[in-house]
């Protein structure tokens, strides 16, 4: 195979083999667009390598052939030494994983050649700063040494000078700083800093394929979910400089606001510096804008590029620029990362410039993005008190306890507290701070420090660049220019929106795209935020594309009604026994503890009108939309007072020697009913099935509520549902007496009551026989939390807290069961029993109702596996609107 590809022999759709970075060099090459030649090695190569140990056969002489082909079009050879063509060497998978893998620059340098660099460029202070730079990278990166032995050595040097300033330093110091970087590297591996440039450029190489299994960038692909087996790509480029002087310098930009996707020039530029310096957010950079007074001319080519890469991408763009001494050099480009705002905010815009279609915008937005868009923000209106401002880095509103290290904000939020990671910048090294953190606040860096663009990759908020703030992390502490001070644990509330930082705990309202949900906000009045009309338009579009219908999740007609005015097109599951928690409480106690039938009688009399009251509010609030009741599903064990209270309290009353009847009494009831494992109980049609008149009792109430309504006149479209089936016995015998109760109540009435009655499918067994039970049931809902936990053998209410980190950590999976539908297991039953429900009964209506209901990667599952509906928590049903539609489109 081939291993090596020139930038020409690119293109951006070969990211799997080239790498993001890779792919777009080759595109910019090719689009005619001012790149420094060089090559890429694959990821096959770094599979490979990672597998074996060793590289691919060939691989080197492919190198070597490479190299001889950028010497010749460049004109001069690595390293030589009166004139040498410098190298980076550079990491660049096929997802951005900013900052978590490795990059050596300036290779080709060494004691002959770092003469001949400062000849040629006419500068020894550059050349031996470039050297020492060399030296640094590669012993830390290449060779494994502590980077802190290097940067105590400028320290020193700084301090004797009496500066804490680089650009004090002169050629003298970096050459004094060179021979002790040397000295460093010898003492640490005994082998010293490698001369030959080719030896350097090998080594370079072999350490960005093992930076692939660097623990931070393990951690960060689990984060992001990208796959592990994926490897890296390897760039090798030749050098350009941004640390010639004033006439040159680095830079990044983006064609649009990455934050809210305003269009206008937005980016960092920083002068006389090279690369690293501006990601790394270690000096502090001047805006783009300023671009335009400093150097006019590769001010207006940059502008141009932009748009030409825009054009081309059609999409925003993020950029690394170089300039040497006044000539303009792409380092990078990409498809930008954004926040959600921005995402739709930018998907809107290029349909407006018929750039994109709608279709295709709305594939560029996710549900994730609009249920980021629906958290609240801070109430503008509350008193507040600002301690300072910074840059508006990665939106949301984030409250918690300051913390000046990533350890401590790991160690309190495992302990349950909001904490937000102040920091003058953060690096690679933070990450798991970043992650355990509410929001990050940063004094320095701009928006493109890393900082801001892992915290919008993570969509975490984050305020940036907050120079008024001056964060000690020595002394964990933080002084606003207004004298207050923030100790450790101190609560702040930062703005990511806004980029504004408040004393204490600030109070949030609703964002405005869930007042535009609730029916707040026209999106088609002029007032409006554009946001809210991209909001608008996609959602539009989906709900016209989209085959599957999205209900709710919803027990109370507050909830019903809310879940109606964000779309849902019913109710899919309305759980009866959260009907009866509260006060309610001790009638269902009364009823499952009842000795006799006289008061097992009177307890069900008494639940009747309850129950047959809160339908009412639920039909009429769904009017004229179905309404999915579920049978009562209590595990026991939620119902009762908890066993080891109870006994306490009957010991201790004995002990007093008093008696109390009633305590006695629920106590043996309590011991009866106990059970191990109450999730695999007495609860759904069991219960049913052994308590004589419950679910009767439920049914006439669903039977008169409808009734009810039906004499107002009204439409309700109630439909029975029976949980935790496991064969079609029991739903056999549920559903006569349901439908008896229902012609009982319609001759009462004198009104016809003939609505469906289905089952939820949330054992195996039920879905293993499907077909036999579709013969009983008019509809199925798969039931998907419990679904999950009988096919994995998870129980729901443990597993999450006890061993799944250790599962996520070790990669056993990438996401919760639970959370995300388990696609090949959970998801199989759910194919098989839909194909034999429906060979069963054709035009049987199916759908879900478990909390997959609402996760994006579920919903693309469910609309794949042929579901009718599925239903989720009001908040979700947006969400499941917008991916319904772009699973259908
Ligand atoms: C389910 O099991 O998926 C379900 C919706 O029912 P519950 O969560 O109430 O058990
Ligand atoms: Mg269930």
């Amino acid at each position: 195979p081939k291993y090596v590809y020139e930038f020409a022999e690119g293109n951006k759709d070969l990211k799997d083999l080239l790498g993001g970075k890779g792919a777009n060099l080759a595109e910019m090459t090719n689009l005619g667009l001012p790149v420094p030649p060089g090559f890429t090695i694959t990821t096959d190569a770094c599979r490979y390598y990672l597998e074996n140990g060793r590289v691919p056969e060939g691989l080197d002489t492919e190198i070597d052939e490479k190299l001889a082909a950028l010497e010749a079009a460049m004109g001069k050879r690595l390293g030589q030494a009166d004139d040498p063509l410098l190298v980076s060497v550079r990491s660049g998978a096929k997802f951005s994983m900013p900052g978590m893998m490795e990059t050596v620059l300036n290779i080709g340098l060494n004691d002959d050649s770092v003469r001949g660099l400062a000849a040629q460029a006419g500068n020894e202070r550059f050349a031996w700063d470039s050297y020492r730079r060399l030296i640094q990278m590669f012993g830390k990166t290449v060779q494994g040494i502590d980077g802190e032995l290097f940067e105590d050595a400028i320290d020193a040097i700084k301090q004797r000078k009496g500066t804490t300033d680089d650009l004090d330093l002169d050629a003298g110091d970096f050459k004094e700083l060179v021979q002790t970087f040397k000295d460093i590297v010898a003492e640490h591996t005994g082998e010293g800093f490698p001369s030959d440039p080719r030896e350097q450029m090998r080594q370079a190489i072999q350490a960005v394929f093992d930076s692939w299994n660097a623990p931070r960038a393990v951690l960060y692909r689990r984060q992001e979910r990208i796959p592990s087996g994926l490897g890296t790509a390897v760039n090798v480029c030749s050098m350009v400089f941004g640390n010639l002087g004033m006439d040159s310098g680095t830079g990044v930009a983006f064609t649009r606001d990455p934050a809210s996707g305003q269009q206008g020039v937005y980016g960092d530029y920083l002068q006389n510096a090279q690369g690293e310096d501006v990601v790394a957010g270690i000096r502090n950079t001047v805006p783009l804008a300023d671009l335009e007074r400093i150097d006019p001319a590769s001010y207006r080519r940059l502008l141009d590029i932009m748009e030409t890469l825009e054009n081309h991408y059609r999409d925003l763009c993020d950029i690394e620029f170089t300039i040497e001494r006044g000539r303009l050099w792409m380092l990078q480009t990409r498809v930008g990362k954004r926040t959600a705002a921005a995402a739709f905010r930018i998907a809107n815009q290029l349909v407006d410039q018929g750039l994109i279609t709608l279709d295709e915008a709305v594939g560029r937005v996710t549900g994730d993005q609009l249920a980021q868009l629906m958290f609240p923000r801070f109430d503008e209106t509350a008193e507040r008190t600002r301690l300072g401002r910074g840059m508006n880095a990665s939106p949301g509103a984030a409250v918690g306890k300051a913390v000046f290290d990533s350890y401590t904000a790991i160690k309190w939020s495992r302990s349950g507290e909001d904490v937000i990671l102040c920091r003058r910048e953060t690096n690679p090294d933070d990450l798991e701070g970043m992650i355990a953190a509410r929001g990050i606040l940063t004094s320095r860096g701009g928006k493109t420090s890393h900082a801001a663009v892992v915290a919008r990759g993570m969509g975490k908020t984050c305020v940036c660049g907050a120079e008024e703030l001056d964060v000690d992390t020595k002394n964990r502490r933080l002084v606003a220019p207004g004298g207050q001070v923030i100790e450790e644990g101190d609560v702040i509330s930062i703005d990511g929106t806004s980029g504004e930082v408040f004393l204490g705990e600030v109070p949030v309202v609703a964002s405005p795209v869930v007042r535009y949900f609730e029916g707040e906000i026209d999106p088609a009045s002029d007032s409006s935020d554009d946001l809210v009309r991209a909001v608008h338009r996609f959602m539009q579009y989906s709900d016209a594309a989209r085959r599957m219908n999205v209900r709710a999740n919803a027990d109370n007609a507050e909830d019903a009604a809310r879940a109606r005015r964000m779309g849902a097109q019913g109710v899919g599951l309305c759980r009866t026994e959260h009907m009866f928690l509260g006060d309610r409480r001790q009638l269902v106690e009364r009823l499952i503890l009842a000795d006799t039938d006289k008061e097992r009688e009177e307890s069900l009399a008494a639940l009747l009108p309850l129950q047959r009251d809160d339908f009412i509010g639920i039909f009429e609030a769904m009017d004229g939309l179905p309404v999915t009741v579920r049978l009562l599903d209590p595990p026991l064990h939620e119902f009762l007072p908890d066993i080891t209270e109870l006994s306490v309290r009957v010991a201790v009353a004995e002990s007093r020697g008093e008696k109390h009847e009633n305590d006695l009494r629920l106590l043996q009831a309590v011991h009866r009913l106990h059970e191990q494992n109450p999730m695999l109980g007495l609860r759904g049609v069991r219960l049913g099935l052994v308590v004589p008149g419950l679910f009767t009792m439920q049914v006439r109430a669903i039977a008169q509520a409808a009734a009810e309504r039906l004499r107002a006149g009204g439409r309700p479209c109630p439909e029975i549902m029976i949980p935790l089936v496991g064969t079609v016995q029991e739903l056999e015998i549920i559903r006569e007496e349901s439908l008896r109760v229902l012609r009982e109540v319609g001759e009462e009435y004198g009104v016809t009551l003939n609505y469906p009655v289905g089952t939820m499918i949330e054992l195996p067994r039920a879905a293993l026989t499907a077909g036999q039970i579709a013969e009983n049931a008019e509809f199925f809902s798969f039931g998907t939390n419990d679904l999950t936990q009988t096919v994995w053998g998870f129980s729901r209410d443990d597993v999450e807290a006890s061993f799944f980190s250790a599962y996520l950590e070790k990669g056993v999976f990438g996401v919760s069961p639970f959370e995300s539908l388990d696609v090949d297991g959970v998801g199989r039953l759910i194919r098989i029993a839909v194909e034999e429900g429906r060979r069963a009964r054709p035009g049987i209506k199916l759908g879900v109702c478990g909390e997959h209901g609402g996760d994006p990667a579920s919903v693309h599952f469910f609309h794949e596996a042929g579901l009718d509906y599925v239903s989720c928590s009001p908040f979700r049903v947006p969400v499941a609107r917008l991916e319904s539609g772009r699973a259908a489109a």
